[in-house]
Formats: structure tokens, sequence, C-alpha cells
């Protein structure tokens, strides 16, 4: 697991496995946005910092995992993912056992996120490490947040203009949701110094600028129908398989 330091009080990090991010605002008292995947990388997080709030940017599962390097934190999510861990929290509890027992991890459970804080996007949450201002960007899922850290020029995007991975259109959300969030996502760039994906690593505003473009061109050529080239890592079967599951998802919304 490796850190970038990007502020004197923030850190990205990326794990092994996917490159999942997660960042780190403060070292005592802070708050830690989403989580690496491995116990080994969630065990060297725990040493890192004592935050007292953990958020994530979407319910997925690599995304969920910090509750178990800070058992005692505070948690906070915005509502569309309360809704969502409430009604699929079993599928995507399952979606992890699965990828654990491929990679022979012992057994573990996902956490539970149902005491969490609870706020509707737009929101902003007070941290000791300052404002953190949510907006909702559904697209990639049904939920789905990205994160101003006040006065850091730092956004946390969650699953969007990823340097490794096309776009994922959710199977249920269309391309329309996913354009809408790149158009929020972009005026959040122009504020922005540093953008952390939620897979990869952390990106200047002018290398987010170009994967934004790729990708708004890549999603509306998907939307219109057509069968357009790959943004980034055509050479990638698991890539390709996206690209496939994008074109279905265009065709069933
Ligand atoms: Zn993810």
């Amino acid at each position: 697991m490796k850190y970038q330091q990007l502020d004197t009080q923030i850190w990205a990090g990326h794990s092994s496995i996917w490159s999942t991010t997660h960042t780190i605002l403060g070292r005592e008292m802070g708050v830690v946005v989403d989580s690496p995947v491995t116990p080994g990388e969630l065990a060297a997080l725990a040493t890192r910092t004592r935050p007292a709030l953990v958020v994530t940017t979407h319910a997925d599962w690599d995304h969920l995992l910090g509750p178990m390097a800070f058992p005692g934190a505070d948690l906070a999510i915005e509502h569309r993912t309360a809704t969502r861990l409430t009604r699929e929290f079993t599928t995507i509890a399952d979606e992890m056992h699965v990828w654990d027992n491929a990679n022979h991890t012992l057994e573990r459970q996902l956490p539970d996120w149902s005491s969490a804080q609870v706020v509707v996007a737009p929101a902003t949450l007070q941290s000791p490490c300052g404002a953190l201002t949510l907006y909702s960007t559904p697209g990639h899922t049904e939920d789905g947040i990205a994160i101003e850290i006040a006065d850091s020029g730092v956004v946390i995007v969650g699953d969007y203009i990823s340097p490794c991975e096309i776009p994922q259109i959710g199977p249920t959300t269309g391309g329309a949701h996913y354009l809408a969030a790149l158009t929020t996502i972009d005026r959040l760039i122009n504020q922005a110094e540093w953008i952390i994906p939620g897979h990869g690593w952390p990106l200047t505003a002018t290398q987010a600028r170009v994967i934004l473009h790729e990708d708004r061109e890549y999603v509306r050529a998907v939307l219109a129908g057509d069968d357009p080239r790959l943004p980034r890592c055509a050479d990638d079967d698991s890539q390709q398989l996206t690209h496939q599951r994008n074109l279905a998802a265009a065709r069933s919304v």
C-alpha cells in the first residue's frame, strides 16, 4: 500500500487491490474516507491515524471496510448509501465473501454501518480538519458522493475519472446520471489542485480534466448506441468486460 501526501494533513493511500483509494485527513481525531481492501492493509492503516470519523463515498464493499480498522470511530454516510446498505447489505457482503474466498482471506464480516450519521447531499460535515462538503453523484451506482475538503484544494470523487479503469455505468442508474455526475465533478475540478479518484492515484486538475473529457465522450457514445473505443486499458480483459456491461446498461435504462 502506498501513500502520497497532498497537504500537511492529507494523505491519499491506494490498495494493492484494484488501486482502491482511501484518504486520511489528520493523524489524530481526523477523518478517513473509503478504505483499503486486504486485512494487512487495514491493519497498516490503523497504525497511521486515529480518526474521529469514517466516511464512505458509496456502498461498494471495497470502499466500506474503514470500520474494520477503526471500530470505535463515528461513521457518516449519504442517505442513498444508507438506503442501499439497508436494501442490499447481504448482496454486498456476499460480494466481499466471494472475493475473500478466492483470495484465501480469513473469514471477516462486512462492517455494520447502521449506526452511521445519515446526511442528505448537498451537505456539509464538520470535521476536525475543516468542513467537508458532500455532493451527490449517482451514476456509477445509485448512491455516490464527491467530497470537497475546505481550504485544501483536494476533492475526493469516488468511482469516477479513474486513470486505471474505464467508466462503470450502473446497470440501474444509466448513462444520463453518469454524465450528470461528471458535470458536478467537472465543476469541482475547477476549484481543485488535487483530485482523488476511487481507483488509481491522485490527479492534478489538468490530468483529471483530460480523463473526464475522455470518459464523457465515451459515455456519450455508449448512450448514443455506438460501440466506442475504450478510453484506456483496452488490452485489459476486465475492462473489456466492463465495456460490454456498459453497452448492456445503456440499452436497459
Ligand atoms: Zn470501487
